[in-house]
């Protein structure tokens, strides 16, 4: 079991596939994009296969998620996707994407085993798509949103980072959108995780806020604390539900203390947080040939490490020199 010296447990192992992305949205990256990882430096398929194998077999691993980066953009993910699922015990597989080339991808992901899906969507509006994500993509993001509800992949869940001036006047409009289609729709505060450090707290858009725009519009009432157990969201039923929308206040409404997480990079950096300023290399380790039991104690001597919370509230706050993309979101 993956405990740390606070008691919490990670069972969610977030597995980044790449660091590139096809978008350039402006709160994770540059315009002119990033040096990307070199290629030897990336895990294979066969590191990853045996380093998430050892999660779930021996530290108490239940759920997979593959980001990145693009994770659609790794050549033979459904063939990743296969062997993870056919692990014993088998996972939970889940993916964080973007959605473009979802419209191809989401069967025969579906068919290897993944069983969820998130689709992050800021805005209903192609032009602010491309202001924001500085590329003109947003019909093959819809269009991979309906082919994964089609094929399954649901609750479709979508996650939305809201920037004041930019998109903040859409929270109303993006959660209408989600309930005609049937989607999950779930709404992150901003954090300081881009390359160019431009994150400022007075210009991010608090769940306050959101919960304020939304309640004009709809009803929205606390759903049941004891459903979230370790989930980032607060959910609230929308005028008295079935359907729910979420608030991922990860700055002003932080949850560390139930965090569950741990994450791996493309390059084989084992990371216990998000903000996590130091890493347990795995990569290195596995190409000296080290034995299952070596890298084992390595995922726990990180998880061991774990601070008790993410520290962006604290007066010393530095931000992880790793950008969220070369991270794993
Ligand atoms: N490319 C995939 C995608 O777009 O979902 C997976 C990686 S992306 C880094 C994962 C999630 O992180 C996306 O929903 C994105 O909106 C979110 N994200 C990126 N930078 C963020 C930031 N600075 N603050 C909050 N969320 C961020």
């Amino acid at each position: 079991m993956l405990t740390d010296a606070f008691g919490r447990t990670a069972t969610d192992l977030r597995v980044s596939l790449t660091d590139r992305c096809n978008l350039r949205c402006s709160y994770c990256m540059p315009a002119e994009g990033l040096e990307w990882l070199p290629r030897p430096e990336l895990l294979t398929d066969d590191e990853l296969v045996r380093l998430i194998r050892l999660a779930v077999t021996r530290l108490g691993i239940t759920e997979v998620r593959f980001t990145g980066g693009e994770p659609l953009l790794r050549r033979g993910l459904a063939g990743l996707v296969a062997q993870v699922a056919a692990m014993a015990p088998r996972p939970e597989i889940s993916l964080t994407t973007n959605g473009i080339g979802l419209d191809r991808l989401a069967s025969p992901l579906r068919a290897a085993g993944l069983d969820r899906i998130n689709v992050s969507l800021d805005t209903l509006s192609p032009e602010i798509f491309v202001r924001l994500a500085r590329r003109d993509r947003l019909g093959d993001v819809l269009a991979g949103l309906a082919a994964a509800a089609a094929a399954g992949l649901t609750p479709v869940k979508v996650n939305t980072v809201l920037m004041r001036g930019v998109n903040d006047h859409e929270a109303v409009a993006l959660l209408r959108f989600c309930l005609e289609h049937g989607y999950q729709l779930r709404f992150i505060e901003q954090m300081p995780l881009d390359a160019q450090h431009g994150w400022r707290r007075a210009e991010m858009v608090t769940a306050d806020e959101i919960l304020e725009a939304l309640n004009r519009e709809f009803s929205l009432t606390p759903d049941d604390p004891a459903e979230r157990g370790s989930a980032p969201a607060e959910a609230f039923l929308v005028d008295g539900g079935p359907a729910r929308v979420g608030i991922i206040g990860s700055v002003t409404r932080p949850f560390c203390g139930s965090c569950d997480r741990v994450r791996l990079t493309a390059d084989g950096q084992l990371r216990n947080c998000l903000f996590a300023r130091t890493e347990s290399d795995l990569r290195t380790l596995l190409r000296a040939g080290a034995s299952d039991d070596d890298l084992v104690q390595r995922w726990i001597d990180c998880i061991q490490a774990k601070l008790p919370g993410h520290g962006i509230n604290d007066p010393g706050f530095l931000q992880p020199s790793r950008p969220m993309s070369a991270i794993g979101g």
